[in-house]
């Protein structure tokens, strides 16, 4: 075998061994770009939240609505008094959790 057909055989190997890498490559640049693509909606809500901040007016309807819900999802989701015994002045968020003590309920 020439030297011409030793290093065409090596460029065949060389080409095999990155054709068999592309897919992996190909799976973490979609995973990458994924991750870009959530954070970007994240800083994009984030920048929303002032805004939210100034619309928000938890005197408005029958339930207040909930801040977390309202400022980091535009959401609108009620605040209601926890009914469970000795939680009277508890309120709470069934859609994200957040359990509020209003101490001044109780005077
Ligand atoms: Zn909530």
């Amino acid at each position: 075998m020439s030297l011409a057909n030793r290093l065409r055989a090596e460029a065949g190997i060389i080409t095999e061994n990155v054709r068999a890498e592309t897919p992996g490559l190909v799976a973490d640049l979609l995973r990458a770009e994924q991750v870009v693509f959530e954070l970007k909606a994240k800083i994009d809500n984030r920048n929303e939240i002032e805004s939210r901040l100034l619309s928000y007016n938890p005197e408005t309807g029958h339930d207040p609505d909930c801040p977390y819900c309202w400022l980091l999802n535009g959401q609108q989701s009620p605040v209601k008094p926890v009914e469970e015994p000795g939680k009277a002045d508890h309120y709470g968020c069934k859609t994200c959790g957040f359990e509020f003590i209003d101490r001044l309920t109780q005077g």
